[in-house]
């Protein structure tokens, strides 16, 4: 690790190297059983013949350690976290707080259906709003993520036409699109075709026209899409699929710019993903559980994975009775937990909550893409949704500066770096999504930063080169650190 370690400060040392022998964390009142050597209590092939090597530190070695390591990350709780397309939004408290109750959190999957009544109200009201959010009639709470929802819609999809006698083996995709559509299409079996972009932003129609066909199965949609932009021509896009057998899926992610707005089933679309952890405030990033329900219109329903939450008056039961059903894709219910926390903010918002915070999302982007066209190359010079799109070309034209170099820099002022490099059409992008949450302050202050890196990218492009500098690490491998992670220390 040293190696890529070319650090700005001191690296911070592992508990390991922190270890000194005999010192301990802990002390136990003395002991009232009968002392026992360990050789009495385990089978031989149960003990170990080594002790393991394990860090010997005090209480406050412990805290300080994690501690310290917990300040030198970022987080939304932190700063400003601009990741376009992953929605860092503010997560509230009180959502946490719901998650935690007892009742809630020490539910056990296995328990008999009498006595979860409240965890399997919970969720049955779950998939109702999340019905009148996105315009569907029944939803599945059991995806783990949106690709995971992905691969469940297009299962659905191909269960569809199976049921009709059709094989259908091609996936249309727009080149806007985020990757894992194409690699949830391929896992499902399917090939993707990539349809263009006309010069607004949305899907090209002449394109798709040409590109649709008996053999296509569906496409694959994001609206707004990733550009930020809202595809005006949706009921064109949908007539042209529609009209030759296939069906329309709609990557939610984005639908933090529509809530109470537009509803995904009301413009065409079949089945839909909603994103939990992005636009339903539950905190994501560094792998942790999401959830990606899935929502079908009428004509798809009997597609949805099995069980869903079903109510005979006032008791709920789990409805595995879905013959048609594509069957389970996770297990128990999904990610609970991650549904409570959703459920928490729908309840806390209201519907005026939800539509003032797509309202406030969009404002907050269209205020925040005017103040950086000041200084950067607007692609498409258009309202943008609940992100924005600009590039990063001037500076890498006129100074050689790059916008990953600029990335890098803003970690020097304390802010989360956009999301870069996507989408893949935009050279040079940054895709800016700073939330309904963020203050005008935040916003200016962020707006104003960027415009101090242009200029220091004029004046000084070797020092944005070489940022970050205050980082306790520089520039890491990504793909070394992606691809082969060393995160095991092991004894000299
Ligand atoms: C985040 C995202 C996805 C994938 O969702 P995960 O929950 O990360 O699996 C799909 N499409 C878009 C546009 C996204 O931003």
């Amino acid at each position: 690790m040293t190696s890529q370690l070319e650090a700005g400060r001191r690296p911070e040392p592992l508990i390991f190297e922190m270890s000194s022998p005999g010192r301990i964390a802990y002390s136990l009142p003395a002991l009232d059983v009968p002392d026992r050597p360990v050789e009495e209590c385990l089978p031989a092939g149960a003990l170990r013949r080594t002790a393991p090597e394990l860090p010997e530190v005090s209480e406050v070695d412990v805290v300080r350690h994690f501690t310290r390591l917990s300040q030198i990350q970022h987080g939304v709780d932190i700063g400003f976290y601009p990741l376009g397309s992953c929605t860092m939004k503010y997560n509230p408290k009180v959502n946490e707080d719901m998650a935690s109750l007892p009742g809630l959190a020490g539910v056990h999957p296995y328990f008999p259906e009498e006595l979860v009544q409240g965890a399997l109200e919970l969720l049955y009201r779950m998939e109702r709003y999340l019905c009148e959010i996105g315009g569907v009639s029944r939803v599945s709470l059991q995806p783990a993520a949106g690709a995971h929802g992905e691969l469940t819609g297009l299962l659905m999809f191909r269960a569809y036409h199976a049921d009709r006698g059709e094989n259908r083996t091609r996936i249309l995709i727009p080149d806007s699109a985020h990757g894992t559509n194409p690699a949830s299409a391929i896992v499902c079996g399917y090939q993707t075709v990539e349809v263009p972009s006309d010069h607004r932003g949305g899907v090209d129609i002449e394109a798709l026209k040409r590109l649709m066909g008996p053999d296509v199965a569906g496409l694959m949609l994001t609206n707004p899409n990733t550009l930020g932009l809202f595809d005006e021509n949706m009921a064109t896009v949908a007539e042209i699929v529609h009209s030759q057998g296939g069906l329309l899926y709609y990557d939610g992610a984005n639908a933090n710019a529509i809530m109470g707005i537009a509803r995904p089933g009301d413009t065409g679309f079949d089945v839909v993903h909603f994103n939990l952890h992005k636009t339903f405030a539950t905190p994501h990033g560094g792998g942790g559980p999401g959830s990606g329900p899935v929502g079908a219109v009428a004509k798809l329903e009997p597609y949805l994975p099995a069980p869903l939450v079903d109510a005979d008056g006032d008791r709920y039961r789990l409805a595995y009775d879905r013959p048609r059903s594509i069957g389970r894709v996770k297990s128990f219910y999904g990610n609970f937990l991650v549904v409570v926390k959703a459920y928490a903010y729908i309840r806390s918002m209201g519907a005026e909550g939800l539509l003032r915070v797509s309202e406030d999302a969009v404002l907050n982007a269209n205020y925040l893409m005017r103040k950086l066209a000041e200084h950067f190359h607007l692609p498409y010079d258009r309202h943008c949704k609940h992100e924005c799109v600009v590039s990063g070309v001037w500076q890498k034209d006129r100074h050689g500066v790059r916008t990953l170099d600029m990335a890098k820099r803003l970690l020097d002022y304390g802010f989360h770096a956009p999301t870069i490099y996507f989408p893949l059409i935009v050279p040079e992008c940054l895709m800016v999504e700073p939330t309904e949450t963020e203050s005008r302050q935040t916003l200016d202050a962020f707006a104003g930063t960027m415009a101090h890196i242009a200029g220091e990218a004029e004046s000084d492009p070797d020092l944005v080169k070489g940022a970050p500098h205050t980082t306790p690490v520089k520039r890491l491998d990504e793909a070394l650190a992606a691809r082969k992670p060393n995160l095991r220390w092991r004894p000299e």
